[in-house]
């Protein structure tokens, strides 16, 4: 079977073919190649045809695809059953290594999705403060529930529908917005409806509207603003945990401690984990220790939870594994930089630990705003040319790419050479 014939069949049985929307390529134009296998910094699609991946299945493998100790983690802990919905070690043991890197944090609660750690750290904060407003920020992703899929960027951007309908616009008054990085812009929120607001939840390094990092005095005010309102700032790491560096964007900004942390991608080692944390008494809110209820059939469960310390220690056993990640990021966003400019093309790049991202304009990204000024025409037909030469990037402006530790220097420069010539082609 071929990528066209696969994807003209699975049409007939998914919605635009796909389970999940920007797997489907619509906004590059084209039929995604469906993945056979991976192995290290490639996948493979049924065809045969090898890619040097720089999708990682949107984040989660930075270890690289199929790594032998996570498969052998994730096949020893299968042959011991697949689920109990009962405690396990196996959550204790992946609790303790994420508090290893995040020291600051006290208890987790292990759901299964991003969209569900942040749904929960919603309910918890408004549980707490006994408010209902939230304040995100344009062009942050925070999963698809309700009242966070206002202005979401990602997959909501690219499809040119930033509110769902199905969201109750009584869901969705609640959530108010800002332009990211605009301090003045949160500052007269907080002014307006400062008894209000529970939290502030944002990406930190955002890597849903393309990558866009945050200012550290807009992470600051933001911090403020919180302290003096009795509001909770939730710092959504679902992405940027384990992937901007060692104690995520938490570390990059280490002055500033956020209330709760959400965790999803990385700490699920391509499995579906994902986990807030905060500090003990707040967490405790939760249930059953608290009043605020929340649970899951395949919470915390073991094969995830393998994946996930596997993947943790792996990142832990080497000291300079994110320097090794930024090292690369770097040449590559520097080959990519440098090969646009010889072409004539319009690029701004940008990096940070294991993730990096570019945009087809003139002017540097600050928010959501910006992004959009990219020319997605342009990027549509640089993906192509990319792919076509075995480079697999997300098919979206509005997404971050990621360096796994398999992603070897060789692949960078190969694709630093397939980008001079797509860069030429899209001139
Ligand atoms: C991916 C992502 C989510 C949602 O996670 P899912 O596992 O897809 O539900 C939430 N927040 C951020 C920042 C993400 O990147």
């Amino acid at each position: 079977m071929n990528n066209f014939q696969a994807f003209s069949e699975a049409q007939e049985l998914f919605p635009g073919g796909v389970n999940s929307p920007v797997r489907a390529f619509k906004s590059v134009g084209a039929a995604p190649p469906f993945i056979d296998r991976g192995e290290g910094g490639y996948i493979y699609d049924v065809e045969g045809k090898r890619y040097i991946d720089f999708v990682q299945s949107w984040g989660p493998l930075i270890a690289g695809h199929a790594h032998p100790k996570v498969i052998r983690a994730v096949s020893e802990a299968a042959k011991k059953g697949l689920s109990f919905g009962a405690p396990t070690l196996l959550e204790t043991a992946l609790a303790k290594k994420i508090l290893e890197f995040y020291p600051f944090l006290e208890k987790l609660r292990f759901v299964s999705t991003g969209t569900e750690a942040v749904m929960t750290a919603l309910r918890l904060a408004r549980g707490v403060t006994g408010r209902d407003d939230i304040l995100k920020f344009k062009g942050c992703y925070h999963g698809h529930s309700d009242c966070l899929l206002v202005e979401a960027g990602s997959g909501a951007a690219t499809f040119g529908a930033p509110s769902s309908p199905g969201v109750p616009s009584d869901f969705a008054k609640h959530t108010l917005l800002c332009d990211y990085n605009d301090l003045a812009g949160a500052e007269a929120v907080f002014a307006k409806n400062g008894g209000k607001i529970a939290c502030v939840v944002i990406e930190p390094i955002a890597g849903n509207m393309g990558f866009v990092p945050a200012d550290r005095e807009f992470l600051k005010g933001l911090r403020n603003l919180c302290d003096q309102h009795g509001s909770l700032l939730i710092f959504d790491e679902v992405m940027s945990g384990f992937r901007a560096g060692k104690m995520g964007a938490c570390g990059i900004y280490a002055e500033i401690t956020p209330d709760i942390v959400t965790f999803g991608k990385v700490i699920g080692g391509g499995m579906p984990a994902a986990a807030l944390g905060g500090g003990a008494a707040l967490m405790d809110a939760l249930s059953p220790a608290g009043k605020i209820y929340q649970a899951g059939t395949l919470s915390g469960n073991p094969i995830a939870m393998a994946a996930g310390l596997a993947t943790l220690e792996i990142i832990g056993s080497q000291a300079d594994f994110y320097d090794i990640l930024t090292a690369r990021a770097e040449t590559l966003m520097n080959g990519f930089a440098e090969a646009a400019r010889s072409a004539g093309v319009a690029l701004q790049t940008d990096f940070c630990g294991s993730m990096f991202g570019f945009f087809f304009t003139d002017k540097k990204a600050r928010n959501f705003q910006d992004a959009l000024a990219s020319d997605t025409a342009r990027f549509a037909k640089f993906h192509n040319e990319m792919l076509k030469r075995g480079v697999y990037l997300a098919p979206s402006q509005f997404e971050t790419g990621f360096i796994s530790i398999a992603t070897t220097d060789d692949m960078i420069a190969e694709t630093i050479l397939a980008a001079k010539e797509a860069f030429k082609a899209v001139k």
